[in-house]
């Protein structure tokens, strides 16, 4: 439930570049409501002060090409259904522009992202009409390699991007879709790096030098993504955060469990027992010793001190975790992010920028480079 425990703050937009909140609304989730057990709704975000968001069309790798394709249209279908239930609370957005309006007006901000890009199969055409759908950053794969690159957690196929990857890049980069390399291979970040004319991102990730998850990002990765003009979004998740958490959460045992549930749960949404056990195997993971706030600020930290201030943000990865950080059990509470920050010293220019500064930024270049391309 909402937890409000700051001041938000004047001038400042505060974006979250990506949730999975379409996965829980394919799930039944009423975004327009206070939800018991939400990482993300509509009120949640008001109450913690969040102007904007990016709701990523999340489709796991297992899908087929073709269901892959009418999965991606469905969730994009009901979060098109979960805004126009609630035009007093939210709006559609696709450019920075449109933001601010919506901002001016006292309303939320729901930007699409797509995580894996499957669902443009090997179509360029796919790819122009998901973006003339709204879709504003691709995360080019998830958990396992497909036609585009290779994946952080498989990395065998491609060594990269493949040959349709890199058409879709540079065609991402003349449309001005964002290139998202969270989940992507080391190789494959690098290729994007190479070949990507527009600032590339990665929506969720965290430090590799404060936690040794292959989803996280070195710091020559930090360092090359910063000097390209791009930004690294610290992710919330506590396995992404802290090897420590890595280690409780394997003796536990409890994760393949909660996948199993979970995995139950998505394939049947309308059973409440199903949603009882997975509700009951979530609530038991928030048992486990967890980081909090202050790990999610070393992490901000170290890659300020790496990337530069310019090119750091927030990307919580909320309703796609299994288990949230300790006192950032959901969005309600962001703000105790930046009060973390200003107690380490950090101005309020400064907090304004990692806050949704920087990603609005590069949403904008992105747009730009496009139209100088055309
Ligand atoms: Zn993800």
């Amino acid at each position: 439930m909402i937890n409000k425990t700051y001041n938000v703050l004047k001038n400042m937009f505060v974006l979250d570049s990506h949730c999975d909140t379409p996965s829980q609304i394919f799930r039944l989730r009423d975004i327009g409501l206070d939800n018991a057990h939400a990482h993300v709704d509509l009120p949640k975000m008001k109450a913690g002060g969040v102007d904007g968001s990016f709701f990523a069309l999340f489709v796991p790798s297992y899908m087929a090409p073709d269901t892959a394709t009418r999965y991606a249209l469905e969730l994009l279908a009901l979060v098109h259904d979960s805004i126009d239930a609630n035009p007093d609370k939210a709006r559609m957005a696709v450019s920075v522009q449109e933001a601010l309006e919506i901002q001016s007006q006292g309303l939320v901000s729901i930007f699409i992202g797509m995580e894996n890009g499957s669902p443009i199969q090997k179509s360029l055409p796919l790819l122009r009409l998901f973006h003339r759908m709204g879709v504003r950053y691709i995360t080019l794969c998830h958990n396992g390699d497909n036609a585009l690159c290779d994946a952080a957690s498989q990395g065998t196929t491609w060594h990269g991007l493949s040959p349709f990857g890199r058409e879709a890049v540079h065609e991402m980069n003349r449309i001005g879709m964002m290139v998202d390399i969270a989940h992507a291979s080391d190789e494959t970040f690098w290729d994007c790096i190479e070949c990507s004319k527009a600032p590339i991102v990665s929506t969720h990730s965290c430090c590799r030098a404060l936690a040794g998850h292959r989803r996280n990002l070195t710091d020559d990765m930090i360092k090359a993504l910063a000097d390209k003009g791009g930004v690294i979004q610290i992710n919330f998740y506590p396995l992404f955060l802290s090897d420590e958490f890595s280690e409780v959460l394997d003796k536990s045992g409890m994760d393949p469990r909660a996948e199993e549930i979970e995995t139950d749960f998505r394939a049947d949404p309308a059973d409440p027992a199903k949603r009882a056990a997975w509700y009951a195997v979530q609530d038991e993971l928030l048992t486990l010793p967890r980081p909090g706030v202050a790990t999610i600020v070393d992490h901000i930290d170290h890659a300020v001190k790496v990337g530069g201030i310019d090119h750091v943000g927030i990307g919580s990865d909320f309703d796609g975790i299994n288990v949230t950080p300790d006192g950032l059990e959901n969005i309600s509470m962001i703000g105790k992010i930046f009060d973390e920050m200003r107690r380490r010293g950090y101005g309020e220019d400064e907090i304004a920028k990692v806050a949704g500064g920087n990603f609005l930024r590069v949403l904008d270049e992105v747009a730009n480079i496009a139209v100088s391309m055309r």
